[in-house]
């Protein structure tokens, strides 16, 4: 059993596997040992669990996971840290590794075809550099998952968990918002990781709704949030123009019809409102 949070461990496996950090993949792994457990336990790891875990790293949360939950499928891209991981990782019998990208796994089958009979929830310690990317899929993919529960960097969790209508939100808030209730759970400083990162951390958790809010036509209104939010510092009537290439009189009808002020910002609009934008628009914008 080697202790994966001992900086002198991990130098010396990596060193016999002549293993060096990929920056590009945003390999920070965790070396505070109180860090991992809260995840796992947290993150709903226990008995009648199946846990999705994206990048594993050399599996110092894999290890607590495993210990836990009733069975782990780790995605890990870097083929490098395989025969890493086959040996930090031996003991579970409860495992299964993927070296994939997760943006190119279909989770869907993966769930159906790994977690038979389990709950599922997703941990992970994610890759910064796509951050946003992956927590979409997982929202957008309407995974049969009940938590997503990430490290990420905290300028991200104060977007993901920021309230929709605040200076913080951006498309991604309103997306997380609409799949999920968003936690902030705890801060983690760049000191509890290898190599230390130029950012501080935070772990949240979105626990997936069961029932999103009601809108009419789900695509569109994503359409709209992500056009719209390209121009947040603009007012809605020329963000809704701009971005949705209609003139600015219909765009004015569209926000009547919606009940918003055509000078508010787009980050200010509240959940309801965007969901009325999306109605108005779908009714006078006559999007084909
Ligand atoms: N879980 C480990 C830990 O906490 O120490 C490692 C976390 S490290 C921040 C991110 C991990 O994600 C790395 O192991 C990296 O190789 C992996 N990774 C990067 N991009 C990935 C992708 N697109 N799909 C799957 N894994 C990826």
């Amino acid at each position: 059993m080697f202790n994966l949070s001992d900086p002198a461990v991990i130098k010396d496996i990596l060193s016999r596997h002549g293993f060096t950090f990929s920056k590009r993949l945003g390999q920070n792994f965790l070396i505070n040992p109180s860090v991992c457990p809260r995840i796992a336990e947290l993150g709903g790891a226990g008995e009648g669990f199946g846990i999705i875990e994206i990048g594993p790293g050399i599996g110092v949360l894999t290890n607590e996971l495993c210990a836990r939950a009733d069975k782990v499928v780790a995605i890990e891209l870097d083929s490098r840290l395989l025969p890493i991981l086959g040996e930090t990782l031996a003991e579970h019998k409860n495992l299964k590794i993927i070296n994939a990208d997760v943006l190119d796994v279909d989770l869907k089958k993966l769930i159906d075809d790994e977690f038979s009979g389990l709950r599922v929830a997703v941990c992970a310690n994610l890759p910064y550099y796509i951050t946003s990317p992956i927590v979409m899929k997982l929202l957008e993919d309407r995974l049969a998952i009940e938590s997503i529960t990430t490290m990420v960097q905290k300028e991200a969790a104060e977007r993901l968990c920021a309230p929709v209508g605040s200076r913080e939100a951006g498309a991604v808030t309103v997306a997380v918002d609409y799949f999920s209730e968003a936690e902030r759970l705890f801060n983690v400083s760049r000191g509890s990781f290898m190599p230390q990162p130029n950012v501080d951390s935070a772990v949240i958790r979105l626990n997936i709704r069961k029932n999103t809010p009601e809108v009419s036509d789900e695509k569109l209104f994503f359409k709209i949030v992500r056009g719209i939010f390209t121009l947040r510092r603009k007012t809605v009537l020329n963000a809704l123009s701009g971005s949705m290439g209609i003139e600015k009189s219909q765009a004015e009808e569209i926000l009547r019809a919606a009940g918003i002020d055509s000078g508010k910002r787009p980050e200010q609009l509240k959940m309801n409102e965007l969901i009325a934008l999306c109605g108005a628009f779908g009714k006078e914008g006559r999007e084909d």
